[in-house]
């Protein structure tokens, strides 16, 4: 380590001169160099992991955590008067991903680096990422969020590409970033750029943009508005962007390797992370005939390489592209995607396992399951449900094809970095072994009926709370009561995620403090999330979620007891700071509907208690902890299916019979909120909850008021919380992704 040196060729300052800008900007420098030092796996045979998303979040911490000189870089600090943390804050974070999909991706490249599999990302350099959510007069806005600057983690390197569409052509360059593993190797993510992009078709103030000029636009945001032709137009060239310049990529390393295109399936596999890159396997096939291999032969060797994930069981979210769009951006796939269907079409005479379908579009996961060799889902229930029910038809073909990955997350960031308070508790406890071997975890049973240590962990807890409140109050002036219980809900917001279920728990707790039944502690019920700009309903319910904010805020009788706060712009970085501060995490998707989750393993490991349904990954925790340390509420996935198949939910009925529900409902466009709030939003989630009401809101209402009240209930005996806490904490190693990368690699990539 030498900072010292780089400050003084950077600014010619010491350490105790500098400002954090500068220091920030030579700590990167000195990563950075590290990082290169590092040798990365050289075997045979390489993953690629595509993926349209990586939500990296900040990389300065984590870094410096992973090449082991966190400690000494934050010594250094101190002794020269400076504070690590708040140079941390000069960092911007990348918002190159929405969700769980993109978070995933990136807890993937850490463990994959930590384990010394030879492995890369391959994605887009998006300029302006998703988007930066801000509030104005509690409806949610979008303006772009820069992150680039003029020195990042980013590196750009000569790797050139022509990706030819219908009608014209774009230069691609690779940009890199490295990824360190923890106390072991790095790898790469790779992201593609544009060479002719430009920042200056974008206002400063929201994300409109001409969605035609494909050479200047392509990578400014990632899911560009798809409400209209152009903008879908938009994603399917940015995904054969993304497809080509990978698999050119991977084709040319082969090649550098030494290895044989013949066998290309002995030195790289490719994991399609989602339908988005589902284009790769015919440009592949395309690509290898360009190189003089027949079709037959081609699609062998492609069909032996790629292996698909399925992350939703959300029809809506299943990819299926017009033919039409297709043969204008990519015609030259279409001869491809032609023959892939007539072979599929040869074989079986089941039209649902069509390619492309009788209204002329190109299912993108059909491609994945039949020229791929290996599909999984990422939890037990979400794999169980594909092969039974939602691609049943597929499973009957393709049995061997099907396996289950449960998602896991990284240890560094989610416990390491972002509660270093608990973490050292943990060391003293159990020693450090837990770091790399997540099982370790379990050695904290031996302290359950520890009082010591359980009032330990309760102390952790509060300081974390306390320092959520401090950066809160700083960062978006908001004032939290570190008394009161932390209730959090934190995910992208989407009807089957039910944010309004918690709403409406709000609403019913807000007339039994007004009618004088007061809660024994006061409650924070927190939310972070980010609606997707064009999906009207998630943007009123964070409306609804922002009225209540102010509504309770205004009112002396209420808001000593009862507290709403939606953060602004919730990201990676925001998660950092709200999980280990949870008491509470809500995880109340519509069973069925949440593939896996995984803000509930960075929730249990932090010691916070799940209130939630039998969905996703749940069903696995719940399994783990056991039903006294977790409480769930509402109906299964069986019985939510069959409510679907026979089509007899009728939400009006619940809202009828029920003079609570009713009630609670009724306020969404009584005159309390229509004071505060746009009546049109108000009105249509409303009339939405009453009369559609897609997931189910009503059908488990009650039952989670009355989970949710016996939680609050236990939170009282705070020992007995301890040790759900503990629990909770030693039985989180199985959700570290290095356990899942292990599969990965045993069970299908085989490195
Ligand atoms: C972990 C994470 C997610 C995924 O959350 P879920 O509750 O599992 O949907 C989404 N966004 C960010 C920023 C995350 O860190």
């Amino acid at each position: 380590m030498n900072l010292e040196e780089i400050l003084k060729e950077r600014c010619n300052k010491s350490i105790k001169d500098c400002t954090n800008e500068e220091l920030y900007y030579a700590l990167l420098e000195m990563t950075k160099k590290m990082a290169k030092k590092k040798e990365s796996n050289k075997g045979k045979k390489k993953l690629y992991y595509i993926s349209a998303e990586f939500l990296i979040g900040k990389l300065l911490s984590n870094n410096l955590i992973n090449l082991g000189i966190y400690d000494d870089v934050k010594k250094l600090l101190e002794e020269n008067q400076k504070n690590l943390s708040e140079i941390e804050e000069i960092e911007p974070e990348p918002s190159l991903g929405n969700g769980g999909l993109g978070r995933l991706a990136a807890c993937f490249l850490d463990s994959i680096a930590t384990l010394g599999l030879n492995g890369d990302g391959v994605g887009l350099n998006y300029h302006y990422g998703l988007f930066k959510q801000v509030f104005k007069n509690n409806l949610q806005q979008e303006t772009p969020n820069p992150w680039m600057e003029k020195e990042s983690w980013l590196t750009k390197t000569d790797r050139v590409y022509t990706i030819s569409f219908g009608g014209f052509h774009l230069k691609s360059r690779m940009y890199d970033i490295d990824v360190t593993g923890y106390e072991n190797r790095t790898t790469k993510l790779h992201l593609f750029d544009v060479e002719s992009v430009d920042e200056n078709i974008v206002s400063e103030n929201n994300i409109d943009f001409d969605k035609e000029d494909i050479a200047k636009n392509l990578t400014l945001f990632l899911y560009p508005d798809d409400s209209d032709d152009a903008g879908r137009l938009l994603r399917v060239y940015q995904q054969y962007f993304m497809v080509s310049s990978g698999a050119r990529l991977i084709l040319d390393e082969v090649t550098e390797r030494g290895g044989n295109l013949h066998k290309l399936y002995d030195y790289a596999t490719i994991q399609i992370n989602d339908t988005h890159p589902t284009m790769v396997i015919p440009e592949l096939i395309r690509l290898l005939m360009e190189r003089g291999i027949l079709m037959d032969e081609a699609i062998d060797i492609v069909s032996k390489t790629c292996a698909y994930t399925n992350h939703t069981i959300l029809a809506e979210a299943l990819e299926k592209w017009p033919i039409h769009y297709l043969e204008k951006v990519v015609p030259q796939l279409m001869p491809i995607i032609y023959e892939l269907d007539n072979r599929v079409r040869e074989k079986y005479d089941d039209s649902s396992v069509y390619i492309i379908d009788a209204e002329q579009r190109v299912h993108m996961a059909h491609i994945d399951i039949h020229y791929g060799y290996s599909v999984n889902g990422v939890a037990y229930l979400h794999t169980e449900i594909l092969k039974n029910s939602e691609l049943n038809h597929f499973y009957r073909i393709y049995q061997e094809k099907f396996n289950n990955k449960t998602n896991g997350i990284t240890f560094r960031r989610w416990l390491l970095h972002c509660n270093k308070e608990l973490s050292a508790l943990m060391e003293e406890l159990i020693g450090p072994g837990f770091k790399k071997d997540a099982m370790e975890l379990e050695k904290l049973s031996d302290f359950v009926e520890d009082e010591k240590v359980l009032d330990r962990i309760l102390d952790v807890k509060t300081s974390c709370k306390r320092e959520l409140k401090d950066y809160l109050k700083k960062a978006q002036g908001i004032e939290l009561n570190e008394n009161s219980i932390f209730d959090i809900q934190i995910k992208r917001l989407h009807e089957y995620k039910r944010q309004q279920m918690n709403a409406l728990y709000v609403i019913l707790k807000y007339f039994e403090i007004k009618e004088g039944k007061l809660p024994s502690t006061p409650i924070t019920v927190l939310f972070g999330a980010k609606a997707a700009p064009a999906y009207i309903i998630a943007k009123d319910i964070i409306h609804l979620i922002l009225c209540l904010q102010q509504l309770i805020e205004q009112d002396p009788e209420v808001s000593p007891y009862l507290k709403v706060v939606m953060v602004e712009n919730y990201n990676v970085t925001l998660a950092e700071k709200l999980i280990p501060a949870a008491d509470i995490h809500e995880q109340i998707s519509l069973a069925s509907k949440e593939a896996s989750g995984t803000s509930n393993m960075k929730f249990m490991l932090n010691g916070a208690i799940a209130l939630g349904t039998m969905d996703g990954a749940n069903v696995e925790i719940a399994d783990l902890v056991g039903r006294e340390n977790i409480y769930i509420f509402g109906e299964s996935s069986d019985e939510v299916i069959e409510h679907y198949a026979k089509a007899d939910y009728v939400s009006k009925d619940f809202y009828e019979k029920d003079p609570d529900i009713k009630r609670a409902v009724d306020f969404i466009v009584s005159d309390e909120l229509l004071k505060i709030g746009q009546k049109e939003n108000l009105e249509r989630l409303y009339h939405e909850l009453l009369n559609k009401d897609w997931f189910m809101t009503l059908l488990d209402l009650k039952s989670y008021v009355q989970e949710k009240e016996r939680a609050f209930k236990e939170y009282e005996d705070r020992r007995i919380w301890a040790k759900k806490m503990l629990i909770n904490i030693s039985k989180a190693g199985f959700f570290s992704s290095d356990r899942t990368i292990r599969q990965y690699n045993d069970e299908v990539w085989k490195l």
